[in-house]
């Protein structure tokens, strides 16, 4: 086979199993949040699911390693693939494995915002009118409810006590997820530009490094914003401040 073939072929076996990881991942996507709601609104059993789903991805980039290594570097070396063209094929199963782990990283943010809107939903149901119980006078319930909180009544001054229902519990929890999800396309340059820094030579690493220090600050800020518009006691810049701390060390 001629050098040109070989490439080709190469090519097409990446694709196949970019393809079979698509139909994993279309697969999941069209199931999960059924399995979540026929599971009582459990999150254990998805993921689970993406666990499973996971490891089957990490199989797949495993095939494209052990064809590279066995067979498909001789082949191309003997057809006359040498050098730095060698090393750009071998780049294409980095590449490959860069692709499925971002496109799972997606998948699995909008499966997690799909079950968290729906309970945030169902908390919106629950908010519930309270009277004090002194005076008698309604009192008025925060937006922004998803734990037991002192309300004061403002005719008599009296202490009540606001007990959230059980999805107005849970949705405190879930924000972190739709919060993600609006800060998606932050998300996927953040990822993109820590592909880059793997990639990058020492000539060009500190440039990207910074790029990628900015690229994740954008995202931390976008989603402490959307944290924030959902529960209005998120105290941002300590939180972007404790991230970059992480950041940086
Ligand atoms: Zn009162």
């Amino acid at each position: 086979m001629t050098r040109e073939q070989n490439i080709e072929r190469w090519d097409s076996f990446l694709l196949k199993i970019k393809e079979r990881a698509t139909e994993l991942f279309d697969s999941a996507r069209g199931q999960a949040f059924t399995l979540f709601v026929e599971s009582g609104n459990d999150s254990i059993p998805i993921g689970n699911a993406l666990s499973a789903i996971r490891i089957q991805m990490l199989e797949l980039c495993s095939k494209a390693d052990d064809a590279w290594e066995q067979k498909v570097r001789d082949l191309l070396y003997c057809s006359g693939v040498h050098d730095d063209e060698l090393d750009l094929e071998e780049k294409k199963r980095d590449q490959l494995r860069y692709t499925l782990e971002s496109d799972f990283t997606v998948m699995e943010m909008e499966i997690r915002n799909q079950m968290a809107l729906h309970i945030v939903k169902m908390a919106q149901q629950q908010v519930k009118t309270i009277s004090c119980t002194q005076c008698l006078a309604q009192l008025e319930v925060p937006l922004h409810l998803y734990q037991s909180e002192h309300l004061v009544c403002k005719f008599c001054q009296t202490v009540n006590t606001y007990e959230p229902g059980t999805y107005q519990r849970m949705a405190g929890g879930f924000f972190h997820d739709i919060a993600r999800w609006k800060a998606i396309e932050e998300c996927k340059v953040e990822m993109e530009v820590r592909y880059a820094l793997q990639q990058a030579t020492e000539g060009t690493q500190q440039k990207v490094k910074s790029a990628h220090r900015i690229a994740f600050k954008a995202y931390c800020e976008k989603y402490l914003a959307e944290l924030k518009a959902l529960n209005p006691t998120t105290d941002t810049e300590k939180e972007l401040s404790f991230e970059m701390q992480r950041f940086d060390s």
